[in-house]
């Protein structure tokens, strides 16, 4: 088999990809990207995973998370419960939110994947293959099964200093989603489903292969032609085409602005009120992680600090930074930008825990006079600020760190 061209997706380098044995991983010469892997897991085990995953499911959304017990009286509550309690207050933006990124995503990536590689492992072209499997790359950054898992780990061991509280049959179940999620993305190589689905036939291979006058396909990485490309859409999957995401650091500037002006009022409006024997007290992020402190939970005052705190305000930092390194077209340190970028695409959605936080003790602590914990205008600024920074992440092409002058060393 000849070997296949690529380009790389972080630097744009040309690259011919080797025939890998199994286990193998091919990096980018230029970025150390990956390029492709070689499990020596079929797509058989991601099916398996899949159909794991959808039980776990079901079981996560039927049965309680946590159980409360506070006067006598014991409340549980499941995933869709922390969705009902933002709508309940009025808070439909957030309920949207929490349902999209809890429920919704984490269901359509395993039943895109299940409908995907199931008629696969028969033999059979999958229906609709290439747009199913194209929504399940792009729901699956957005299904946030592992920040849910730690936002209600955090409201566990934050109402143990409140009331008797107990994991729900659905927790250990989230917990097992958790790892499947986290073992098909590390078994499923999306290029391997790619060829399963329609191969690539390699163009003009040979050393005069010109990476200018060829794009990949941003979500397949199908090569097309540059030439009439305006308008053109991949062969593939059908994504529209282009040689580096449009408007990028225009989109990017704006995204971040905007963020940067909402993470204000984000902390200074409270994103949560807690009422205790009748007496309500509005706490601020900051103000929430001071109370944690208060009460020795130092560990966890330093995990809510990070992820609402300085994840956020780095993501808008480091964006910047980028931004104005590509204006001035600096050469130095590219790889280094590139892996800056990555963490940043890695890490990003981590501050979504206090939404999800919010969300779930607004569902469970719910007691009347005694104890009722309700949210705040504060979270939606701030989810706003969130979503923004992961959009502007999106925007940005991290081709253009490269761009300027591709001769030179890294
Ligand atoms: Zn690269
Ligand atoms: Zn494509």
């Amino acid at each position: 088999m000849k070997a296949a061209w690529t380009l790389c997706h972080d630097c744009g380098t040309a690259s011919r990809l080797p025939e890998l044995p199994p286990g193998g991983v091919a990096c980018c010469p230029c970025c150390q990207a990956e390029l492709d892997r070689r499990q020596g897991a079929s797509l058989d085990t991601g099916l398996a995973l899949a159909l794991t995953g959808l039980i776990l499911f079901v079981i996560a959304n039927w049965q309680p998370l946590l159980t409360l017990k506070l006067g006598g009286r014991m409340l549980g509550n499941t995933l869709w419960d922390g969705v009902l309690a933002m709508a309940r207050y009025g808070m439909w933006d957030l309920a949207l939110l929490v349902l999209a990124t809890s429920m919704l995503f984490p269901l359509l990536m395993l039943l895109g994947l299940t409908g995907v590689l199931l008629p696969l492992h028969f033999g059979r072209r999958p229906w609709q293959g290439a747009r199913i499997f194209k929504m399940v790359l792009a729901v699956t950054p957005w299904a946030m099964v592992g920040v849910y898992t730690l936002g209600l780990f955090v409201a566990y061991v934050k109402l143990t200093s409140m009331a008797s509280v107990a994991p729900g049959v659905a927790l250990y179940a989230f917990c097992g989603l958790l790892v499947v999620s986290a073992a098909t993305r590390a078994t499923l190589n999306p290029r391997a489903v790619w060829e399963r689905l329609q191969p690539a036939s390699p163009p003009t291979p040979g050393p005069e292969f010109d990476p200018n006058a060829w794009m990949a396909c941003h979500v397949c990485g199908l090569l097309a032609s540059l030439e009439n490309h305006a308008r053109q859409s991949c062969r593939r999957c059908h994504a529209t085409l282009h040689h580096r995401k449009p408007h990028s650091i225009t989109r990017t500037w704006a995204l971040l602005w905007t963020a940067a002006l909402l993470y204000i009022p984000a902390n200074l409006y409270p994103v949560m009120t807690v009422i205790k024997m009748g007496r309500g007290q509005p706490d601020t992020i900051l103000s929430g992680v001071k109370h944690l402190i208060e009460s020795g939970m130092w560990p966890l005052a330093i995990l809510v600090f990070t992820a609402s705190i300085v994840v956020p305000v780095m993501k808008i930092v480091v964006l910047m930074f980028l931004l104005l390194a590509v204006r001035r077209r600096s050469t130095a340190r590219r790889r280094d930008r590139t892996v800056l970028y990555r963490v940043l695409e890695t890490f990003g959605h981590w501050s979504m825990v206090d939404i999800f936080l919010v969300s779930i003790l607004s569902a469970l602590v719910d007691f009347g006079s005694l104890a009722t914990i309700r949210p705040e205008t504060g979270g939606t600024f701030f989810a706003a600020v969130v979503l923004l920074t992961l959009f502007a992440a999106r925007a940005f092409d991290p081709r253009l760190i490269w761009d300027p002058s591709k001769r030179d060393a890294p």
